[in-house]
C-alpha cells in the first residue's frame, strides 16, 4: 500500500502534507485498488483483432481470428495462421481458450485450428485438461473429426511419453445450421447469423456477441448483408471484412474475389445502417500500408460519416457507454 501511495502521489503530482490532500490520496487509491480488482476484470468487455488478415502469408497481418473476453468468458472467433502467438503476445495461454466459434471453412480461417487445439494441450500451452469445445457450422464436425485423424500419432505420442491427460485432446462440437442463439452462459450470449459469401460459399456466418447490455458483431466473410444489419441492430462494435478497390486490370480471377467480399463503400451502407458507436474493419484484402488504409476510409466515406477504425493486428476495443480502442499488445 504504501509503494502504491507513493506512486499515486507521483503521478498525481500530489504534495500531500495535510489531512485533506492525504484523504483525497486515499480515495483515489481506493478507487485504483477497484479498478485493478478482479470485479473488474469479470465485467470486461473487450475484442482483440489477433489477426487482421487473408490468405497472403503476411508477417503483419496474420490469420483471421478475434478474441472476445466477455466476463470470464474467453472467446475465439475463427482460428487463422498464427493464432497461438497473437495470444503470446497477450500473455494468454492457448490452453485459456474455452470455446472456438467457426464462420466458413475457407482455410485462412480454419489453418490455426490444430495450432491453437494441440499446443493449448502441452504443458507449455497451459495443459487443458478438458476437451476443446467447437461450435460451428454444419461442417464443423468432420473438420474436427479428420484433425483428430491427422494427428493421432502426435496425440498417442504425448500421451506416453508425456504423461498429458487423454480428456485435453479431446473436441467436443456443436453444430447449427440457422440463425439462432448458439451459446449462452454466464451472462453471455452468442448468436450466429447467415451472410452472404456468394452463392457457392455456403455455409457462412457472422456471430453477434451479447454481454452486460452491449454488444459486438463479427461479420465473418460476406458481400453485403441485410441480414448482417438485421442481426447488428443496436451493436456498439460492429468488425466488419473488407476488400479494397483494385488498382489496375480488373482480371476475371479478381474479380470472382470481388464479388465474395464487401467494397469499403458496401461496409459502410452496413455502418450507415446500424450506427455503432465504432466500425472497425478487420480481414482487410489491401495492401498493409498507411496509404491503402487512408483509401480505405476515403472509399468508405462515400457511404458512412460515423467513427471508424482501419483494425491491425492486437487492436482492441473496450465496450461500455464507449468504446475505447488501443493498439498493440499491452
Ligand atoms: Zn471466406
Ligand atoms: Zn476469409
Amino acid at each position: 500500500m504504501g509503494v502504491l501511495l507513493t506512486a499515486l502521489q507521483r503521478s498525481l503530482g500530489a504534495r500531500a502534507t495535510g489531512q485533506l490532500a492525504l484523504g483525497t490520496l486515499a480515495f483515489a487509491a481506493v478507487c485504483l485498488i477497484v479498478a485493478m480488482s478482479p470485479v473488474r476484470a469479470e465485467t470486461r468487455f473487450r475484442v482483440t483483432l489477433l489477426g487482421t488478415g487473408t490468405p497472403l502469408a503476411s508477417a503483419t497481418r496474420f490469420g483471421p481470428s478475434t478474441l472476445v473476453e466477455a466476463g470470464d468468458q474467453i472467446l475465439l472467433f475463427d482460428a487463422g495462421r498464427g493464432v497461438p502467438i497473437r495470444l503470446a503476445q497477450l500473455h494468454i495461454p492457448s490452453a485459456k481458450i474455452n470455446l472456438l466459434f467457426l464462420t466458413h471453412y475457407h482455410s485462412d480461417h480454419t489453418s490455426g485450428i490444430a495450432d491453437i487445439w494441440l499446443t493449448g494441450w502441452t504443458t507449455g500451452g497451459g495443459g487443458r485438461k478438458a476437451p476443446f469445445q467447437v461450435i460451428g457450422p454444419t461442417g464443423a464436425d468432420a473438420l474436427m473429426r479428420n484433425l483428430e485423424k491427422a494427428y493421432a500419432k502426435d496425440v498417442e505420442i504425448r500421451e506416453l511419453d508425456e504423461n498429458l491427460p487423454p480428456e485435453g485432446a479431446k473436441i467436443d462440437v456443436k453444430e447449427f445450421d440457422s440463425d439462432t442463439v448458439v451459446y449462452e452462459k454466464n451472462g453471455v450470449r452468442v448468436t450466429a447469423f447467415s451472410v452472404d459469401h456468394g452463392p457457392k460459399i455456403k455455409p457462412s456466418y457472422g456471430y453477434r456477441i451479447d454481454y452486460g447490455g452491449h454488444a459486438a458483431v463479427i461479420s465473418g466473410d460476406t458481400r453485403f448483408s441485410p441480414n448482417l444489419i438485421r442481426h447488428a441492430a443496436g451493436a456498439d462494435l460492429v468488425v466488419h471484412e473488407v476488400m479494397a478497390d483494385p488498382v489496375g486490370p480488373l482480371t476475371p480471377a479478381l474479380k470472382a474475389i470481388m464479388d465474395h467480399h464487401s467494397s469499403p463503400r458496401d461496409a459502410g451502407r452496413v455502418f450507415d445502417a446500424v450506427k455503432p458507436k465504432l466500425a472497425a474493419y478487420t480481414h482487410i484484402i489491401a495492401p498493409d500500408d498507411p496509404a491503402a488504409a487512408d483509401q480505405l476510409i476515403k472509399a468508405t466515406r462515400e457511404t458512412y460519416s460515423g467513427p471508424l477504425e482501419v483494425g491491425a493486428d492486437l487492436t482492441s476495443f473496450d465496450i461500455g457507454n464507449t468504446v475505447i480502442v488501443h493498439h498493440g499488445a499491452p
